[in-house]
């Protein structure tokens, strides 16, 4: 069985305090590649007056999620990738949108439909539409639900001060996401690297007396967090090869994505905002911070006090699974869990590569069961079927292979690279 990696953990750079809320930027820029799931199509002109929590995108996919307008204000640039909106720092909200009490009287597919009205995303990481992971379920009987509060990337915090601060709240989302999957069961499933978290949870849990709903607790190990993982820890089940976790009855969601369930069905308030773990040795105050979408990386910067000396690279996401971005005026999109900005002790020193020693250590870290080298040697011979039919598609890109390899070899950005560019 596989055991996963014990990394050193760095959550104690940013686990004290509340969350924080930043006050909306003069500019959002909002991106129109939001979801992994589909491209938005803007429905929006250029000078046009928005409302806050307006829909200014819609996919041109059913139940994928709609694209909301973060600020008030009045749109400046529409082009291929993104829509530029200028604040007038009004927040004249919507008038459209309003709570819906009586969501438990809806058809799931009703309430699936409402889910991607509301922007509804997963929120840890992916931004897949919640409609659409939702609906693509609907074709199986759904048993189980998962509320995937596991955060087992090093740096990233933000769902663990979710968790303690609105645990009540998750579980109000957690019953809207049951009732629209028609699972029977839900459980929020939890690193024991976070007591208060887990004492939140189980507070809330004794409050709603809720008993389709339990928590579960794990040690904290890495790559955990990951859906297909966490599948096989919880349940014993394994998600066959190419298939989403609904071909075996199950649905995975966020602990945030259950957040945002609640705030747009009880509140009205589509997802134009999310909490950013902002951290590493290379910012002057680590905070966790709620955020409009759209928001320049170097405002939330800015609001955390600042670079603290010379960083050498600002990651989107964790430091294992995160992406180095070329520039901090990239936008807050609904995927960005967590911003790092990392100098020396953050990263690994600059190893140079040495060769292949085949120690196989690779092929054990990797907790999809692949073969890290015999991929490596496939891409740099460049044979795109062997990369294929050793089961490039299935790798999780966790970077477990890197952090064993004693040659120092840099597979998963490699294997990052490979999948965009052969497997599309
Ligand atoms: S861990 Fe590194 S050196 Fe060992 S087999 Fe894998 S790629 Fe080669
Ligand atoms: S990055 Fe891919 S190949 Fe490497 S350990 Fe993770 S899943 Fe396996």
């Amino acid at each position: 069985m596989y055991t996963g990696l014990r990394l050193d953990s760095f959550k104690h750079l940013c686990n004290t305090g509340t969350i924080e809320i930043m006050p909306a930027p003069n500019m959002v820029t909002l991106s129109l590649d939001q979801h992994a799931d589909a491209l938005l199509r803007s429905c929006v002109k250029v000078g046009e007056t928005v409302a806050l929590g307006q829909i200014i995108a819609r996919p041109d996919i059913s139940f994928s999620a709609c694209l909301h307008s973060s600020v008030s204000g009045t749109v400046q640039t529409i082009n291929a990738n993104h829509i530029v909106i200028s604040n007038n720092h009004k927040d004249t909200l919507d008038a459209s949108l309003t709570p819906k009490s009586n969501w438990q009287t809806w058809s799931k597919t009703e309430l699936i439909a409402h889910l991607a009205e509301g922007g509804i995303a997963g929120l840890g990481g992916a931004a897949y539409s919640t409609s659409a992971k939702l609906s693509a379920g609907q074709q199986q009987h759904i048993d189980t639900l998962i509320i995937n509060g596991m955060e087992c990337e090093p740096y990233i915090t933000c769902d663990d001060h979710l968790l303690r601060e609105q645990a009540a709240y998750i579980l109000n989302g957690v019953q809207i996401l049951l009732h629209a999957c028609g699972a029977s069961r839900a459980y929020v499933a939890i690193e024991d690297d976070k007591p208060l978290a887990i004492d939140a949870v189980r507070n809330a849990l004794a409050q709603l007396n809720d008993q389709r709903i339990s928590i579960q607790v794990f040690p904290t190990t890495y790559p955990h967090g990951d859906e297909g993982q966490l599948i096989g820890l919880l349940l014993s089940k394994e998600v066959p090869r190419g298939q989403l976790p609904s071909a075996i009855g199950v649905i995975v969601q966020n602990v945030a994505t259950a957040f945002a369930c609640a705030k747009w069905i009880y509140e009205g308030r589509p997802l134009i905002s999310r909490v950013v773990t902002v951290t590493g040795h290379g910012i002057h105050e680590c905070k966790n911070v709620e955020v409009r979408i759209g928001s320049a990386c170097k405002d939330v910067i800015a609001y955390c006090g600042g670079y603290r000396g010379e960083i050498s690279t600002l990651i989107m996401g964790g430091i294992m699974m995160g992406t180095a971005l070329s520039s901090d005026e990239m936008p807050i999109t609904k995927a960005s869990n967590c911003l790092i900005a990392a100098n020396h002790l953050d990263l690994a020193p600059n190893y140079i590569e040495q060769p292949c020693i085949r120690c196989g250590e690779c092929a054990h870290a990797c907790p999809v069961d692949l073969l890290p080298q015999q991929l490596l040697m496939n891409l740099r011979n460049q044979n795109t079927a062997a990369v294929e039919e050793l089961g490039l598609r299935d790798c999780i890109l966790c970077g477990c292979c890197d952090t064993v390899c004693p040659s120092h070899i840099a597979l998963a950005s490699r294997f990052r690279v490979a999948k965009l560019q052969l497997l599309g």
